[in-house]
């Protein structure tokens, strides 16, 4: 990790720091004394340190996830580009950006049950093979067995299903 202290005269007494890729910018008073700065430093350097691994390893354990489930359902024939949590995604358990190959998963099915995650996940895997909400592509989701049991608990919890942006040009058939 590289650090950028950017010193302000603005700032009275809070050290701040936001990773930026692999450079920590530190942003400080510029009058704090650098023993006190050094010291300010190496305790966002953990925290920032610790809060990258939490991100990374479960973005990196979805990843796993999904490749398995490829694997079992799909013969392995989807590709995508990242897989990974996002907070901002409330009301919809995930979503998917075909044209991109990227996949967003809401952190509430984090807590939910491997089996309602699972489902989660092939739903959204399937969208890189059928971007819209056709026949075939129930057909692949119901590969998987709990499909029907998984959808029917996240509308109980007010999840919702995602909305491909594609469906919206999608021409009737
Ligand atoms: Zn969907």
């Amino acid at each position: 990790m590289k650090i950028q202290v950017i010193r302000s005269t603005k700032r009275r007494k809070t050290v701040s720091a936001r990773l930026n890729g692999d450079t920590l910018i530190v942003r400080a008073p510029a009058h704090l004394p650098e023993s006190e700065l050094q010291q300010a430093i190496a305790r966002l350097q953990k925290q920032v340190a610790a809060q990258n691994e939490r991100r990374t390893l479960s973005d990196a354990e979805l990843h796993k996830r999904a490749q398995m489930l490829n694997r079992r359902y799909f013969d392995n024939q989807v590709h995508w580009q990242h897989i990974r949590w996002v907070s901002n995604q409330n009301r919809r358990f995930g979503s998917c950006t075909p044209a991109r190959g990227t996949i967003r998963i809401s952190h509430r099915v984090g807590r939910l049950p491997d089996w309602v995650q699972d489902y989660v996940i092939v739903h959204e895997l399937a969208h890189l093979i059928e971007a819209n909400h056709s026949p075939r592509f129930w057909a692949l989701v119901n590969r998987y067995p709990l499909s029907e049991r998984a959808r029917g608990y996240l509308m109980a919890l007010g999840l919702h299903d995602d909305e491909p942006a594609s469906d919206e040009k999608e021409a009737p058939a």
